[in-house]
């Protein structure tokens, strides 16, 4: 199987900034932001989608690491998670986006 976009990525085939990396995880600025931060938390792991990880503390761990490395740049953000082509997903190597620091209260809302 040919590698995932994140995993050349991961890999520095492709350049990407790295905001964290550990043995496990990264976490890269997505290069087409859609707030005015935008993070993607990427397992080293390859699954095609989050739904394909059953076990409960991989599953933890994923979001963990989310939650710590918005919070690193962030008080307030979202976490979102686009599951298959019908959920957004175009890159299939799953992934957490960290969203956020937008002016309070002019957060879009979820379809905005
Ligand atoms: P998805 O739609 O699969 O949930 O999200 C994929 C994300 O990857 C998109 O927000 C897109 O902008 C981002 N992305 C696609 N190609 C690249 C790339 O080469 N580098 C970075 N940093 N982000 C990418």
């Amino acid at each position: 199987m040919s590698p995932t976009l994140f995993e050349r990525i991961i890999a520095r085939e492709i350049p990407s900034t790295v905001v964290y990396e550990d043995d496990d995880y990264i976490a890269i600025k997505d290069i087409a932001p859609k707030a005015p931060v935008h993070l993607l938390v990427i397992p080293k792991k390859v699954s095609t989608r989050i739904d394909e990880i059953s076990d409960a503390a991989e599953m933890g761990r994923l979001w963990l690491t989310a939650v710590k490395v918005a919070q690193s740049q962030l008080a307030d953000y979202r976490l979102v998670v686009n599951v298959g082509a019908g959920g957004g997903q175009e890159v299939f190597h799953t992934h957490i986006h960290v969203l956020g620091g937008w002016d309070t209260g002019s957060a879009v809302g979820f379809g905005g």
